[in-house]
């Protein structure tokens, strides 16, 4: 007898099928339709947290705002400012963020809270730590949006050969990337998740005795595979590889390609928020899921920048969150929006580039006494001109930068001309007399992980934008 806790969640995912047509459907539509689309979920989203979050009803009061919303008139969040106000936000005042917390030490599987909610946390590279509460709808929403990256990557449900899909991510059910399996491994798939905290050699013996049709992980990860592939101690062949969680530079799909010419690469990028955005052809941007979110792209000022232009950070609403209401929450990815249509002619707006996190800004010392604003992208852009580096880590340390760098077997020559390069670079974005250090690495392993996921820059001097 099937336990009641699996006919739930084969409801869950029975509903997810149902949502993924739809969301399908809206891939085919005008904008103008999408957008009415957005304006009606927005519409019905505002007027529930106005009745049902104290915080929003509270904001409204004291701002004298009455419907119909626009939600330009509602507060943009930060991490903290939400985490603060967590009780007040919800809309089910059972929901107390003392409660969920405790709720999560114990989470040891794929269990409801209350009955009818999951529960994720993220540990952002700030340090502040997010809870996120979806009731069983919102997380069927989720699985259909996973459903649908899947999809466009040429993975299907119910496709004759149940694809094989491994993930290396985070092994914990508080992240949605093993969650998300967790909860959908009904046998429509054969889902893995492998810890990307396992040391190398272990995922590569696992790796090859699953021979995974689709490997998805954070793009530093998959670096690492490739050396293991190109070496000849992983031996896999998967069709589709996906990156996410972090930028997947174009050296690295060259190295991808290079190491599995058969097989596509796609970028995806997602936050346990619910903002999902996902290539449809390679370097054709990343494809915002518009009918599940609003994404605003602003500068420091929270002033909309145009399309085309880097944004300092974005302002999330999502649109299916009615439980724990997510409206111009702040995320500190800064991104640039294409400001043309795709050719493939869906309705979604484009993340043409994603230039690394503004927490990720390291502010060094300038002529004048100045503080400059080093964007990650300079770091970036000196380190993935040499082929020979295969990993790397940017540390700001009260002395100057230190570059931990992985190279090439042999390769120790570089190291010169990397300093001499970044040094280069630093002074002419007005950096007083740069001091970097080159320390060469044979690992990157254990240092600076948030849950499984890459850190490549590192600060550790208090800084500040000021
Ligand atoms: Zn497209």
């Amino acid at each position: 007898m099937k336990e009641p806790h699996t006919v739930r969640r084969l409801g869950d995912l029975a509903r997810a099928i149902a949502y993924r047509q739809a969301l399908i459907r809206h891939e085919c539509w005008p904008r103008a339709r999408l957008e009415e689309l957005q304006q009606r979920r927005l519409a019905d989203l505002l007027n529930w947290v106005t009745q049902k979050s104290p915080f929003y009803r509270e904001f409204c009061r004291a701002h004298r705002l009455g419907p119909p919303y626009s939600l330009p008139d509602f507060p943009i969040l930060d991490k903290k400012t939400y985490m603060k106000h967590f009780d007040e936000i919800v809309t089910d005042p059972r929901l107390r963020l003392s409660e969920l917390q405790e709720h999560t030490a114990h989470v040891s599987g794929d269990e409801y809270y209350l009955g009818k909610y999951r529960v994720l946390t993220t540990a952002g590279s700030s340090g502040q730590k997010t809870v996120m509460v979806f009731n069983r709808k919102e997380w069927s929403i989720q699985e259909a949006a996973s459903m649908r990256i899947a999809g466009m990557m040429g993975v299907v449900p119910f496709s004759l050969r149940r694809p094989t899909i491994v993930t290396i991510g985070s092994p914990s059910p508080l992240h949605d990337s093993y969650r998300l399996p967790l909860s959908m491994n009904v046998g429509l798939y054969r889902y893995y998740v492998l810890p990307a905290t396992a040391p190398v050699e272990e995922l590569v013996q696992q790796l090859n005795s699953i021979q995974p049709h689709v490997l998805r992980g954070f793009p530093s990860m998959l670096g690492l595979l490739v050396t293991e592939q190109l070496q000849g101690r992983l031996n896999i062949n998967p069709c589709i590889i996906a990156g996410g969680g972090e930028p997947l530079t174009s050296e690295l799909r060259k190295q991808l390609q290079a190491a599995w010419p058969k097989s596509s690469v796609f970028d995806i990028y997602g936050t346990q928020e619910g903002l999902r955005a996902m290539e449809c052809n390679p370097s054709q941007g990343l494809h915002i899921f518009e009918d599940l979110g609003i994404v605003e792209v602003v500068d420091e000022n929270n002033r909309p920048v145009p399309d085309g232009t880097l944004g300092h950070k974005i302002l999330f609403t999502s649109l299916f969150g009615f439980t724990q209401p997510v409206i111009r929450y702040e995320i500190s990815d800064m991104v640039v929006l294409a400001s043309e249509p795709c050719p493939c002619g869906q309705p979604f707006r484009r993340i043409l580039a994603i230039n690394g996190r503004n927490d990720d800004v390291l502010y060094l010392k300038g002529r004048a006494g100045r503080q400059v604003a080093v964007h990650p992208v300079h770091f970036w852009n000196v380190l993935e001109s040499f082929a020979d580096i295969r990993q790397y880590q940017v540390v700001h340390e009260p002395d100057g930068i230190c570059l931990r760098l992985m190279l090439e077997e042999g390769n120790g020559h570089v190291a010169r001309n990397v300093r001499e390069q970044m040094a280069r670079k630093l002074r002419a974005l007005g950096v007083e007399r740069p001091s970097i250090r080159v320390e060469l690495v044979t690992a990157l392993e254990d240092r600076s992980r948030h849950m499984g996921k890459w850190k490549n820059i590192i600060s550790n001097v208090n800084q500040s934008s000021q």
